[in-house]
């Protein structure tokens, strides 16, 4: 089953023909009749995406869920607006609803609305912009690096270095993955060469290039990023 759409809607006509129309499209249905069905609904499936009727009945309305769910999560909101609702509208993208779908709708138009919704948040999350970890911040697109505020002057090869250690703190990478990760760049493609980086970044970095406090050694592994918690 593909990711997984919670509908959070009272009219079963309506859940009905979505979810016919979203597994068509390869998605999962999780389906919520009111706001404390549909709030559990979400902790406990943690869905891709919420579509989530405005006027619900029950104790809580679709702003009061749409603003729980906020207070927990980012996942992306969609909601299903009736008539005479323009003003929740407003309302539900004020407190952080991503779109908006008046009713009545087509199908085909909501499939359409969620993909286009899941492609830009993905897009949000597959790329971050900068990585930053115990004083030091990259920022990948302008290829800069700051250390305590003061920016660094760093080779291509060495900035790809820190950025591929920086990602994933106190994890080892071998002198192989570190050459897989940062080829690409015109330097000497073999593991020693990755020794070589790592000394010119420590001089960079380091107080004390010969103490380490960034880039550390792993004896007959390689490297990893220092952790800040250790
Ligand atoms: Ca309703």
């Amino acid at each position: 089953m593909g990711k997984s759409i919670l509908i959070i809607e009272d009219e079963a006509k309506i859940v009905r023909t979505l979810r016919l129309y979203l597994e068509q499209a390869g998605y999962s249905v999780v389906p919520a009749a009111d706001g404390a069905q549909g709030l559990a609904a979400f902790r406990h499936a943690e869905p891709a995406l919420v579509l989530l009727d405005l006027n619900l009945p029950g104790s809580l309305d679709g702003l009061d869920v749409c603003r729980t769910i906020r207070r927990e999560s980012q996942v992306p909101v969609i909601m299903l607006t009736a008539r005479g609702e323009e003003n929740d509208r407003i309302a539900g993208l004020e407190i952080g609803a991503d779109d908006y779908i008046p009713k009545p709708f087509s199908p085909r138009e909501v499939v359409a609305r969620i993909r286009a919704v899941l492609r830009r948040t993905q897009l949000a999350d597959e790329v971050p912009q900068v990585v930053e970890a115990a004083g030091i911040r990259l920022d990948l697109d302008r290829r800069t690096a700051l250390l305590n505020g003061t920016e660094i002057e760093l080779t291509a090869a060495e900035f790809d270095l820190l950025a591929v250690l920086m990602r994933h703190p106190g994890r080892v990478f071998t002198r192989a993955q570190l050459l897989d990760a940062t080829r690409g760049e015109a330097y000497e493609g073999f593991e020693r060469s990755i020794d070589q980086h790592v000394k010119n970044l420590r001089h960079k970095l380091e107080t004390d290039p010969r103490h380490p406090r960034y880039i550390l050694t792993v004896y007959g592994a390689g490297y990893k990023f220092a952790r800040e918690d250790t």
